[in-house]
Parts: structure tokens; C-alpha cells; sequence
């Protein structure tokens, strides 16, 4: 490779990292709201960070050492909350830039949290169940001082599910000798789970289109959805969209995207896709998801991972509203050239903020020990995420900024408010 191309590909990457971007965009959100330079230097980083090391007895007799991460963002607000990731890319930059983003939702849609996140280093598609039950386990070991109902939160993320938390629940509730369901959320429904939780992500991504979609005056009924990605937020979300009268002319996994003007069948796409939100395989007629992002539509959900729509692909995009159902789908380049050419623009912060909503709710059910049902959960969820986007979108009109800028300053002034009260700074 040339140096040219190397010093090209650095910049590349210097500019879609996921941490620098987001302390991009803290920094000039708190310089709009008017706040000194220390409370930036509070925030851009966890004001907690541990690295464990998980030793684990495989099947076949031998022991590997895992290593594991736990962030803490901000503990001003209340306990932090947010996700254990497993997964061989995790890294530390990766883990402390998710624990900001939980800060910033749990801000947007005014929970009493601070953000967390965590993260291990494996690969769960080549571990056996019982080898996930110990590495869930010795990692629940390796991080219980920091962690607790009123300290810390987790929940699940990429490749975790309902049985890593129940084990995590488990291990927890043995080194605290009581019972502990507001240790962790996203449990099964026996141990303490909450209705609502496993569609909540699509559920509030679907909420912030039908508010998006009245701004910009568009009617659900018939309108032309591609939504890139379709795993449990993907998948869920075409769904919703589907029975909400919505044409899904689009979607996509890892491996292509499948393209019909007249929609998709997508109930049976649903019972052929594999849980690791795989369905294009089964056909010969893909297009690419660079071909699928540039599709002439009305409403485009990126829900797969990071850095799809960048400069480079920015102007060829045909959507009214781009929705950012992933975290980081969208580079700032990006949002800047959207935003000027007049598309709605709703950040991941905002629309993604459905699971850590459902999963508050699970812990407040938690401690009182009185559980709500599906109908009361979702119309809790809708109050909320309503509210939260006209809130965002007040605020990139009353300011004349981006809806992620706005949604940022929303989302990071209750964390400064409370620093402050707090005599931190
Ligand atoms: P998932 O693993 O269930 O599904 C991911 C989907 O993306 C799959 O269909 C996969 O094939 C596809 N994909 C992977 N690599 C791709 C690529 N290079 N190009 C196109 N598609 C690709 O994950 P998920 O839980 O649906 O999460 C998707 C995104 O939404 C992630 O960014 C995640 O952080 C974010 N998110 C999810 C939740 C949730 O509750 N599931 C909550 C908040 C944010």
C-alpha cells in the first residue's frame, strides 16, 4: 500500500471512530448550551473504567483467559445502566464510547441513569452453552464491587440474551446472598423480566418514524420503507412498519438485500431468517447494501452496524427521513450533508432508545415487585419516546442545529445540571 493510501485510510478511520465522533459532538453540544471547559473534560471519558481478566475451564479440559470490560460514564444523574457485548471485535475505546451514548439516552429520554456498558472479548458462535455459562458467570464474579442494583445495570447487547442474564442474575444474587432481580435487566419473564422488552428497540425506532413521518408530512399508509439489517432490531422494525400499513420495499443482512417496489413479503422473510439475522442467502436476485441504502424511498432505517452512510455515499441517498436504528450507522460528515439537503436526520441516541426505556421499566417493576402488563408497558414506552422526540426536534428548531447536535444537548444537560448540583464542578 502506498503511504498516500495508508495516511488516507488513517484519516479514514480517525474520522468514523466512534469515540472521537461522539466527543466531537458532546464537546460542541455543551459549548452551545454555555458550559465551562471542565465539564467537557468530565465527560468525554467514563469516570470508571475496569479490565478483568475471566478465567474459564472450556469442555475440553483446558483453561482460556477471557479478557472483559466494564465503563462507567457518569454516575451523577443515578446508578449507570447499559449493555455486556460479546464479541471478538470488542475493544476499551469501543466499550467507553457505548457507555457515553447510554449516558446520552438515558438523558434524552429522562431516565434517573447515568450510562454504562461492558463488554468481553470471545467469540459465543464457537463456545458451547455450558463454556457461556461460566464466562458469564466468572465475568459477573469479576466485576460484582462495581456492579448493583444501585450502582450499575447491565442488560443485554450484541450476542448476549435472556440466558446470559439469568446466569449473570443467578451468580450475582449468591455473591449478595438475596435475591437480586434489579441487578440486571432483559431477564426472562419467570425470573423478573419485563413484557415489551425483547421488541422494545423496534418498538421505539417505529415510534420516532410515526412522529418523524407527521414533521415531514408523509403517510405511513403506503409508504416506501428500506431498512438495512434484519436481526432483532431490524427484523421487529420491518415488521411494525409492515403492519402499520407501510410498504418494506427493502431489506438487507450481512450477506446483500433483497429489493420488490411492491413490498416485501416480510412475515415470511420473518420465519426464514436464522437468529443470527440471516435470510438473503435463500435467494438468487440480491443487490448490495450499498445499492440498497441508495434506493428511492421515503423512510431508511440503518440497523445493522456502524458507519454505513459516510461522504462518500451521503449525496446519492433518496430518502425523506434516514432513522438510526444501529449505533453509529451515520459518520458526522454524513449528518451534515443530510441535514443540509433538507432530510430528516433522527439520531441513534433518540430512536434506538426503546431497549434501555423497556429495561428501566424492568427494574423499577424489580423493586416495587409488582409487574405490569404488555398494554400498560407500551403505553408507557410511547409517552415517553414521544415526548423525548419533540423534544430533540423543538430543540434543533429553537437552535437552528442538526437533530443529533440537538439531541445531544438535550441528553448531556440533566448529566452537567447534575454534576453541578453535586458541587463536581
Ligand atoms: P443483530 O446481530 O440481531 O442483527 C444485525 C443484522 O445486521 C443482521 O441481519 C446482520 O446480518 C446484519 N449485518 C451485519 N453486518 C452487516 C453488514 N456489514 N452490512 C449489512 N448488514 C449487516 O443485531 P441487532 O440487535 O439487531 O442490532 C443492530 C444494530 O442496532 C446495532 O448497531 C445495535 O448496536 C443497535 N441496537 C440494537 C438494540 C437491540 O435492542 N437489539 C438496541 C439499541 C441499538
Amino acid at each position: 500500500m502506498s503511504a498516500e493510501k495508508k495516511e488516507e485510510n488513517h484519516q479514514a478511520s480517525e474520522k468514523n471512530d466512534v469515540l472521537k465522533s461522539t466527543q466531537t459532538v458532546i464537546h460542541l453540544a455543551l459549548d452551545k448550551l454555555g458550559y465551562p471547559e471542565e465539564v467537557y473534560e468530565l465527560l468525554k471519558e467514563p469516570v470508571r473504567m475496569l479490565t478483568v481478566k475471566i478465567p474459564v475451564r472450556m469442555d475440553d479440559g483446558k483453561v482460556k483467559v477471557f479478557t472483559g470490560y466494564r465503563a462507567q460514564h457518569n454516575d451523577a444523574v443515578g446508578p449507570t445502566k447499559g449493555g455486556i457485548r460479546f464479541h471478538p471485535n470488542v475493544t476499551e475505546k469501543e466499550v467507553k464510547a457505548l457507555s457515553i451514548w447510554m449516558s446520552l439516552k438515558c438523558g434524552i429520554v429522562d431516565l434517573p441513569y447515568g450510562g454504562g456498558k461492558g463488554g468481553i472479548i470471545c467469540d459465543p458462535r464457537d463456545m458451547s452453552f455450558r463454556e457461556l455459562e461460566r464466562l458469564s458467570r466468572g465475568y459477573v464474579r469479576a466485576i460484582s464491587q462495581i456492579v448493583g442494583p444501585s450502582k450499575d445495570i447491565p442488560a443485554p447487547d450484541v450476542f448476549t440474551n435472556s440466558q446470559i442474564m439469568a446466569w449473570m442474575m443467578d451468580e450475582y444474587s449468591r455473591i449478595d446472598e438475596y435475591n437480586s432481580p434489579g441487578f440486571i435487566t432483559g431477564k426472562p419473564l419467570v425470573l423478573g423480566g419485563s413484557h415489551g422488552r425483547e421488541t422494545a428497540t423496534a418498538k421505539g425506532v417505529t415510534i420516532c418514524i410515526h412522529e418523524a413521518a407527521k414533521k415531514k408530512g408523509i403517510n405511513i399508509q403506503g409508504a416506501r420503507v428500506v431498512v438495512q439489517g434484519f436481526g432483532n432490531a431490524g427484523s421487529f422494525l420491518a415488521k411494525f412498519m409492515h403492519d402499520a400499513g407501510a410498504k418494506v420495499i427493502g431489506i438487507s443482512d450481512a450477506y446483500g438485500g433483497l429489493h420488490d417496489e411492491d413490498g416485501l413479503d416480510i412475515d415470511y422473510l420473518l420465519d426464514r431468517r436464522d437468529s443470527f439475522g440471516t435470510v438473503t442467502k435463500l435467494f438468487n436476485n440480491t443487490i448490495t447494501n450499498q445499492e440498497l441504502l441508495e434506493l428511492d424511498c421515503d423512510i431508511l432505517v440503518p440497523a445493522a452496524i456502524e458507519n454505513q452512510i459516510t461522504e462518500k455515499n451521503a449525496h446519492n441517498i433518496r430518502a425523506s427521513i434516514v432513522v438510526e436504528a444501529a449505533n453509529g450507522p451515520t459518520t458526522l460528515d454524513a449528518t451534515k450533508i443530510l441535514t443540509e439537503r433538507g432530510i430528516l436526520l433522527v439520531p441513534d441516541v433518540l430512536a434506538s432508545s426503546g431497549g434501555v426505556t423497556v429495561s428501566y421499566f424492568e427494574w423499577v417493576q424489580n423493586n416495587q415487585g409488582y409487574y405490569w402488563t404488555e398494554e400498560e408497558v407500551e403505553e408507557k414506552l410511547e409517552k415517553i419516546l414521544v415526548n423525548s422526540f419533540n423534544n430533540v426536534y423543538d430543540t434543533s428548531q429553537t437552535r437552528r442545529v442538526d437533530m443529533r447536535l440537538a439531541a445531544y444537548m438535550v441528553g448531556v444537560r440533566k448529566m452537567a445540571e447534575a454534576c453541578r448540583f453535586r458541587g463536581w464542578i
